[in-house]
């Protein structure tokens, strides 16, 4: 591709222009001189991977290790999307349903014992259901991980450093490089400006398919029954807890946890009822998901709710934000006044962005149903084992939960068909966005399935590349090969 046709596949030829021309006109703005961008055409790259997540990392650290040169942008400053900028935690089980083997294993077992080795995280070995690093919850939570999102990012980094991937934070994606139907890399933004990558994959982990969307795959957004999307949630953390009396107050109440139409009542339900008596709790919650940490005074709050926020909409992203916030307050004004062991509880911080459970599901080869999991089907495509339970809040009422869990086997199967965007060439999806209902995409949108997708993605990418072909035709017992030369559990 020349430059004029590099640039005209990008899209940006005439910014301005595209600005000036909205429908019905801005005066303010079509009687000005919108400056034109130029595109630096900064990077070269075989693999690129957008987004920077659990599921990005891995694939782009599965690529690199295969020799492969390979770039990461990410929006944020860091690596590990929410486990670290969201603050979400714990790591979601990696075992199968009897709690007996760890079955996500590769890349994401070795993030594990790197952060277990510095401190920054307990192995899921170690946590059993109905504790207090599970937020006392039974179903689906055996081998929990609980994680410090500092010591993450550091071995994130560490990791890409040593496998050599070309590692761009404050980096967003602009717009897809297309040549036809195929992708030749990305327009990012960077603190420079707008910048181009040329590269032979994509690799899209941006977890509401941003790539995917705007190169042309069909996309579904949320559930196109209810049409609405899971709740967003706004994560912190709190310290100078008084472990010893919180866990005694929950413990003492734990035959009191129960399901009242669809809504969960768990821990300290008993205290949210009198907060919702004398007007202090206006949240969609009867309950709190509080989930002991790495140190034992510190705990990750699963509890701010906020319904139909859509992740492609910064209005609506920043209306959730700042709703988070004020929950926060309010749950905090809670611990103080209703919680034992948390009267002098600190807020320690809140996710530097929203939590997003659910957007874009990027419609693939195969659209991976609730029954295949629930009925533990394992295709013989499949990248990876998981027993992670579906999780839907929101869809009977605002706070409503329904989590059921895989009544057949001991886990299921993710085909590699999943992470194939139909209608574009080159791109692999990996991470929340894969092709999925939106059911089944509330099991593998946890932390651990994503990064062996993402593992699985990358490792794909690299056959793809040294294979001269597209991701659609390498064979798929040549990845499962890979991914067990790689460490990965297929069974
Ligand atoms: C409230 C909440 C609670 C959860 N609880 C748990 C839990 O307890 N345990 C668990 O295991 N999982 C949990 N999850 C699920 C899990 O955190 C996510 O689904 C998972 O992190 C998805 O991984 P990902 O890599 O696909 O996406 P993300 O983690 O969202 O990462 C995507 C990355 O891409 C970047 N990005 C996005 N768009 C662009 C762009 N245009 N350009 C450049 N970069 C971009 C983002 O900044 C981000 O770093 C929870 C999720 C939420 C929202």
């Amino acid at each position: 591709m020349n430059r004029r046709d590099f640039l005209a596949a990008t899209g940006m030829l005439a910014i301005g222009g595209a600005v000036a021309s909205i429908p019905g006109g801005c005066s303010a703005i079509s009687g000005s001189d919108i400056k034109t961008m130029d595109i630096k055409e900064s990077y070269d790259a075989q693999v690129l991977v957008v987004g920077g997540g659990p599921a990005g990392v891995c694939a782009a650290i599965a690529a690199a290790r295969q020799g492969v040169r390979t770039m990461i942008v990410e929006q944020g400053g860091a690596l590990g999307g929410m486990a670290t900028l969201g603050l979400v935690a714990p790591f979601m089980t990696c075992y199968d349903t009897t709690g007996e083997q760890m079955i996500i294993r590769g890349m994401f077992e070795e993030i594990v014992d790197r952060m277990v080795a510095l401190g920054g995280a307990i192995h899921p070995s170690k946590v059993r259901l109905c504790s207090p690093y599970t937020a006392w919850i039974t179903d689906g939570h055996d081998h929990c991980t609980p994680i410090d999102a500092e010591v993450m990012k550091l071995v994130l980094d560490q990791m890409c450093a040593e496998a050599g991937v070309k590692v761009l934070l404050h980096t967003a994606l602009v717009n897809p490089i297309m040549s036809g139907k195929k992708t030749a890399g990305a327009v990012v933004l960077t603190r420079g400006g707008l910048e181009a990558v040329k590269a032979s994959i994509v690799v899209d982990c941006t977890g509401n398919g941003d790539f995917a969307a705007r190169a042309g795959a069909p996309c579904e957004f949320g559930n196109p029954q209810t049409g609405r999307v899971q709740p967003a949630t706004l994560f912190f953390h709190i310290n100078n807890v008084d472990s010893r009396k919180l866990e005694a107050d929950v413990e003492s109440k734990l035959h009191t946890f129960r399901k009242i139409d669809g809504v969960s009542h768990r821990a300290l339900h008993w205290h949210v009822e009198k907060a919702i008596e004398n007007g202090e709790w206006d949240i969609a919650r009867k309950s709190v998901n509080i989930y002991k940490g790495v140190r034992d005074d510190e705990w990750a709050v699963n509890c701010t709710r906020i319904a139909r926020v859509d992740a492609r909409d910064s209005e609506s992203l920043t209306m959730a934000e700042i709703e988070g916030r004020r929950q926060i307050r309010m749950i905090m004004d809670f611990f103080h006044k209703y919680v034992p062991g948390c009267e002098h509880a600190t807020l320690m911080g809140s996710g530097s962005t929203v939590g997003i459970r659910e957007s874009r599901h990027v419609t693939g080869e195969y659209v991976l149903q609730v029954d295949d999991l629930l009925n533990g089907v394992v295709p013989e495509d499949s990248i990876l084992l998981a027993s992670n339970s579906v999780d839907v809040h929101g869809r009977l009422s605002d706070n409503s939960t329904e989590y059921i869990t895989v009544k057949n086997g001991r886990w299921y199967g993710l085909p590699y068909r999943s992470l194939l965007p139909l209608d574009v060439e080159n791109l692999l999806v990996a991470g929340r966005a894969i092709s999925a209902t939106s059911d089944a995409a509330g099991a593998v949108r946890v932390m651990p399935p994503c990064m062996a997708m993402g593992q699985a993605a990358g490792l794909a990418a690299s056959l793809a590349v040294k294979g001269g072909t597209t991701p659609r035709d390498i064979d798929p017992a040549d990845l499962r090969r890979l991914l067990l030369e790689n460490k990965a559990f297929l069974g």
